[in-house]
């Protein structure tokens, strides 16, 4: 039922944007995202993303829990960071490790006044994803990750061949 779970989120987001979340936010729980992830202000990856506010930023983060929708991501309103606790309870470690230095970034991204959904763009080519993957895949680089795992992260199903390609072009990792 993912692709219904997918149709539900894009409501929720339309929603948002149109601030009527509060009808979807039943059962939608928010906690600190240092209750929920630990160690992270220690992650030098983290510290080059926030420098000195680093642990300033991780407190006061709220982490919002969501029954639907993929895997994470940041509600571009409040700026809080959105993950399906399934997601959490299954996904794959270094993938979920991976998947918050990214999401850390688009809050960066969204202190700095940035738009992180500007619709002018497609996915794979809006400059805050490509900067936000650019930096992830660097950090994967570092942990040793393959160029074929890296691929293998990048890859997700809802993303077509082709956009899937373009973006590892974009961040420099040689998918074939
Ligand atoms: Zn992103």
């Amino acid at each position: 039922m993912e692709w219904l779970e997918d149709i539900v989120f894009s409501v929720y987001r339309l929603l948002r944007r149109l601030r009527l979340r509060g009808l979807l936010r039943l059962g939608a729980s928010t906690r600190r995202f240092t209750d929920v992830f630990k160690g992270f202000e220690k992650v030098e990856a983290v510290k080059r993303i926030f420098g000195e506010e680093t642990e300033k930023v991780l407190r006061n983060l709220k982490v919002e829990f969501i029954a639907f929708g993929g895997y994470m991501g940041v509600d571009d309103v409040t700026g809080h960071l959105l993950v399906n606790p399934r997601y959490l309870k299954s996904g794959d470690r270094v993938d979920i490790y991976l998947d918050i230095i990214h999401e850390l970034y688009h809050i960066k991204q969204f202190m700095e006044g940035k738009e992180l959904f500007d619709n002018r763009f497609e996915y794979v080519d809006r400059p805050t994803e490509i900067e936000a993957y650019s930096y992830t895949v660097q950090e994967a680089r570092r942990l040793g990750l393959s160029d074929e795992r890296i691929c293998e992260y990048l890859k997700t199903e809802w993303m077509s061949e082709r956009d899937f390609k373009r973006l590892a072009k974009a961040v420099n990792v040689s998918c074939c």
